[in-house]
C-alpha cells in the first residue's frame, strides 16, 4: 500500500482527501488542523494557541483534556464494549436515573448519538404517541423561521433556515414555520407577545387535530441567540396544551448548563412534553444523545401489540462508553458547581460587554448563560445588518489573534451578522484576561 502521508503535508492530505462541513471543493483557506485541547485553550499543529470562545460546537462545556472522563470510556470499553439497547447495560441505566435527578424525576430517556437523531426520535415518539391515543390526523410540527433542529430530513424540515434546506427539498413533510420572538426587532413583542400568538393562529387555520406537537429550543442559539420575551415559552405551552400538541423542547445547545440552568426550559417555567439534548451530555468527548420524554406519553406504548412498540432500532444509541463517559461528565459539572458559574459569569459578562453598545456598529448585545450574542448593524436607527464580510473578517480577526468565536448560521439573505459566545463553562478568570 502506498503510504500517502509521506508524500502530502498534513494541509495537503486534509485538502485532498477530507470533506468538511458547510464546505465544498474549491481550494479555499486552508483549514487549521488542532492538535491538543488543555482546558479553554486549543493548540494547532503550528503550535499556535487559541481561547476558544466557542467550545468546538458549542458542546465542550467542561474544558478540554479531562482524564477523568477518558478513563471513563476507557474503563468502560476493557470492561465492556457494546450492548445494543433493545437489551440493557449498567451505564445506560445509571445515566437515564442521573438525568432525572436533573429533570425532576418526569421523563423516560431515549438514547440515540447526535442531536438531529434524538430530535427524529421525537418526531416520530410524538406521532406514535397521536396514533396511539386517537389522534391519527395529527402530524404536523409547528417550529420557527431561524432555528436549526438538525441534518436529518426531519430535523433538517424543522429547521427554520432556508437557505440550508432548498437543495435537499423536498425534505419530511408536515413542518409548519412560523417567525421567531426577535424583541431586538420586533420590541412590541414584549408586551403583545405576538409571535407565541402565531402558533395559535396557525394551529387553529392548519385544524387542531392536525398537529403533533411544536419544537423550539428554549434560546434560539446558532440562528443568532433569539431570546424569548418573558412570558413566551409559557405561553406557547398553554397554546400546545389548548391545541392537544406536544410541546418538544430542544435542549442540544441550551442544555447543561450553557444558559445558566440545567436545562434552558428551566429559565422559562415551563415542563416540556420531550426534550431532546445532546452536546454538553458528554461535552462533545464522544457521540450521545438523548430524547427524554414525559413518562404519560411512555405509557402510551405500554400495549400488548407489537405495533404499540416503539420501532426505532439505533446501533450506536446508548454505547455503553459515552454513556460511563457522559455520568463522569455531570459529575464534573455538579461537583464544579459549573451551572452556577455559567449563570454568575454569564451576568457578569453580559453587563461587561454592554458597553460594546457603544460602538457604532453593536446594535443589540444578549444572551443568557454563557451563550452571548452580539448584533451588528451599519445603521443603528435602521438596524440594517452589517455586511456578512465584515461580520467575517471580524472573527477571522480574532482567530488571528488567538480567540475563537461565532457567527450565526445565513438565516435570511444579509442576515450574518451575530457574533457569538458560548465559552466552556469552566473558563477561569485568567484566561479571560489573555
Ligand atoms: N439542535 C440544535 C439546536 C443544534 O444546534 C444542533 C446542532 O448544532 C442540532 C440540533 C443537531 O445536532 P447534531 O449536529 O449533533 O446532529
Amino acid at each position: 500500500m502506498q503510504d500517502l502521508q509521506k508524500t502530502l503535508t498534513l494541509q495537503e492530505a486534509d485538502e485532498k482527501y477530507l470533506w468538511h462541513s458547510m464546505k465544498g471543493s474549491a481550494p479555499g483557506q486552508a483549514n487549521v488542523v488542532f492538535t491538543k485541547g488543555d482546558g479553554a485553550w486549543v493548540t494547532d499543529s503550528d503550535g499556535n494557541r487559541y481561547l476558544d470562545a466557542m467550545s468546538g460546537l458549542w458542546c465542550v462545556n467542561v474544558g478540554y483534556g479531562r482524564q477523568e472522563l477518558a478513563e471513563a470510556a476507557y474503563k468502560q470499553l476493557q470492561e465492556l464494549a457494546y450492548v445494543p439497547l433493545t437489551q440493557s447495560h449498567i451505564p445506560a441505566i445509571k445515566l437515564a436515573e442521573k438525568l432525572n435527578e436533573w429533570l425532576n424525576d418526569e421523563y423516560v430517556i431515549f438514547f440515540s448519538n447526535s442531536g438531529s437523531e434524538a430530535n427524529e426520535a421525537a418526531f416520530k415518539i410524538a406521532g406514535q404517541y397521536h396514533q396511539q391515543t386517537g389522534g391519527h390526523n395529527r402530524y404536523k410540527f409547528v417550529s420557527r423561521y431561524r432555528s436549526y433542529h438538525g441534518n436529518t430530513m426531519g430535523a433538517l424540515a424543522a429547521t427554520g433556515q432556508s437557505q440550508r434546506k432548498f437543495k435537499y427539498e423536498p425534505l419530511s413533510q408536515g413542518f409548519l414555520h412560523v417567525a421567531p420572538p426577535d424583541i431586538y426587532r420586533n420590541p412590541d413583542d414584549v408586551s403583545t407577545l405576538s409571535s407565541a400568538e402565531e402558533i395559535d393562529r396557525v394551529m387553529t387555520w392548519e385544524l387542531s387535530e392536525t398537529i403533533a406537537g411544536v419544537i423550539m429550543e428554549p434560546i434560539i442559539t446558532g440562528g443568532g441567540i433569539l431570546m424569548p420575551p418573558q412570558g413566551y415559552m409559557a405561553r406557547v405551552k398553554e397554546i400546545c396544551e389548548k391545541h392537544g400538541a406536544l410541546l418538544i423542547c430542544d435542549e442540544v445547545i441550551c442544555g447543561f448548563g450553557r444558559t445558566g440552568k440545567p436545562f434552558g426550559f428551566m429559565n422559562y417555567d415551563v415542563k416540556p412534553d420531550i426534550i431532546t439534548m445532546a452536546k454538553g451530555i458528554t461535552s462533545g468527548y464522544l457521540p450521545l444523545s438523548a430524547t427524554a420524554v414525559k413518562k404519560e406519553i411512555y405509557e402510551a406504548y405500554a400495549g400488548e401489540d407489537t405495533y404499540d412498540r416503539f420501532r426505532h432500532v439505533n446501533t450506536f444509541g446508548g454505547n455503553p462508553a459515552a454513556c460511563a463517559l457522559a455520568l463522569k461528565n455531570l459529575e464534573i459539572y455538579e461537583n464544579e458547581n459549573l451551572i452556577q458559574r455559567s449563570r454568575d459569569l454569564g451576568e457578569k459578562l453580559l453587563v461587561e460587554l454592554q458597553e460594546l453598545k457603544e460602538h457604532p456598529y453593536v446594535g443589540d448585545v444578549r444572551g443568557k448563560g454563557l451563550l452571548l450574542g452580539i448584533e451588528l448593524v451599519r445603521d443603528k436607527h435602521t438596524k440594517e445588518p452589517l455586511e456578512a464580510e465584515i461580520v467575517t473578517g471580524i472573527i477571522t480577526n480574532c482567530k488571528e489573534k488567538g480567540l475563537i468565536i461565532g457567527k450565526n448560521a445565513d438565516t435570511v439573505a444579509g442576515f450574518n451578522n451575530i457574533l457569538q459566545l458560548a465559552p466552556p463553562l469552566s473558563i477561569t478568570d485568567d484566561d479571560f484576561s489573555f
